[in-house]
């Protein structure tokens, strides 16, 4: 166990850099005590990710190196707020915390590393099992078509799905959500997918609902009723296209229980017809819309991009005309290289093609049972630094400020600026590009979400 220890209002923490991490037992969604000031001194260096108000927006190009660093920082918050951000000697200064010191707690952060808590834009996590034998299979040489067509790949997940009772998936979800917290991630975005009849994909809507209402980060849900074909639809794929169009997407939204409709839009999945027919019925049911794209073979993205999708994610196959194009949107291209190492393909998204080309990147880590089963932002940001060429610095502003753009949250999550929500993210490491070189490490040594501290005392602690 590490060696928290909260008095009044300070508060140390472990400093041996083999520390196990802090499990999280039950952390419960914050309560009044939440809304009390927080303040995080002594930060080696505070990546604020800011920006001026006249550039809000995705990074893009040379943006994407820009992490506002500041050293020897401090972090006010307050009611789940950033209230301000500046130098250690000068908050210390301020005379509102001398004149009620109790009021506040204050974490001395040992000149480690500070940066806003990870924003995961892609995440699968409403499934029961981990998918062992397409591991194996591929190991002796299956491809993921061929172990799809056997009957693995995403339906095998399906029937465990559909027996399962919501507060057994809503288990196997907060689970995902803790792994991927003690990673440094703060906001999730989690998608259904592998229940693939109406009653199935709103309980597992509902569990991820369940999951986020006893976890204190924030959670964006996605409708990915057209996730494949069911195998009881096979051959009538456009029947089951309408089944997502006239009850999942409209009970979906009318239950409140997603934000975004995801479309699988892929050789083998749903077509470029299919893709926006299901768009144009999230449109009328006032959801947004997002999609897989270019995993598996090039889609065509132009007709998509009417629609205004928040994301394209995976795009491993991209014309070049279509990187044009959505270097002139506000699209995120959201690349997931945790799959691309996961199945053992030697071909990686085209990151720096597409930075260069001025397209908004943002990196997630698709976690899900069949392709990327890992709830590691950091090892996602290494990959993408070893097998794509982006800087340590373009990863981290990939992996925060664009995963926000990438759900809406841009304004809110992300950056480390007062007025937006106070997620952070603290790593044992004294220079930033330390995240991801030390590849399949745990350094993250606490996090903040929404003003609310996790200690390994699995709650909140405030004394
Ligand atoms: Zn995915």
């Amino acid at each position: 166990m590490g060696s928290w220890c909260i008095h009044h209002a300070s508060c140390m923490f472990r400093s041996s850099l083999a520390a196990k991490l802090p499990k999280m037992p039950s952390p419960k969604k914050a309560d009044s005590r939440n809304h009390r000031s927080l303040l995080l001194i002594n930060i080696g260096q505070l990546l604020t990710l800011r920006q001026p108000k006249e550039h809000r927006g995705p990074r893009r190009g040379r943006g994407l190196q820009e992490l506002g660093i500041l050293e020897d920082a401090a972090v006010l918050c307050a009611d789940g707020k950033i209230v301000s951000v500046g130098k250690t000697r000068e908050m210390l200064r301020d005379r509102g915390f001398k004149k009620n010191p109790g009021q506040v707690l204050e974490i001395d952060c040992q000149r480690q590393v500070v940066l806003p808590g990870f924003v995961d834009s892609h995440t699968h996590p409403a499934f029961i099992h981990p998918r062992l034998s397409d591991f194996e299979q591929r190991i002796s040489g299956a491809t993921y078509e061929e172990i799809a067509e056997a009957g693995g790949g995403i339906r095998s997940s399906v029937d465990a799905v559909r027996r399962a009772s919501q507060p057994e998936l809503r288990e196997m979800i907060l689970a995902g959500f803790r792994q991927m917290n003690e990673q440094g991630t703060t906001t999730i975005e989690a998608k259904s997918g592998y229940g693939l009849t109406v009653e199935s994909e709103l309980k597992s809507l509902a569990a991820i609902r369940d999951a986020a209402a006893d976890w204190p980060g924030t959670v964006i849900s996605t409708l990915l009723g057209a996730h494949v074909v069911p195998k009881e639809f096979q051959g009538r794929s456009s029947e089951y296209v309408g089944l997502v169009c006239t009850e999942m997407i409209p009970q979906a939204a009318k239950q409140k229980l997603a934000e975004f409709v995801d479309v699988f839009t892929d050789r083998g999945a749903f077509s470029l017809e299919d893709t926006e027919r299901i768009f144009r019925a999230a449109e009328a049911s006032g959801l947004g819309v997002r999609a897989h794209v270019g995993q598996m073979s090039a889609t065509p993205l132009e007709p998509l991009l009417c629609f205004h999708p928040a994301s394209f994610d995976h795009l491993d196959h991209v014309n070049e005309q279509d990187i044009g194009k959505l270097a002139g949107h506000n699209t995120i291209a959201t690349l997931v290289p945790g799959a691309n190492y996961f199945l053992g393909v030697e071909k990686f998204p085209p990151a720096r093609q597409l930075i260069d080309a001025g397209v908004a990147v943002a990196l997630a880590t698709d976690y899900n049972p069949g392709s990327s089963p890992t709830p590691s932002m950091p090892f996602v940001l290494s990959l993408a630094c070893t097998h794509m060429k982006m800087l340590p610095a373009e990863a981290i502003a990939a992996a925060t400020i664009n995963g926000a753009w990438a759900l809406g949250l841009g304004n809110r999550k992300g950056s480390v600026e007062a007025g937006k929500d106070a997620d952070l993210a603290v790593f044992e490491i004294q220079d930033y590009r330390e995240l991801p070189y030390w590849f399949a490490s745990s350094r993250c040594t606490f996090t903040v979400l929404n003003g609310l501290v996790l200690t390994d005392a699995g709650s909140s602690r405030w004394e």
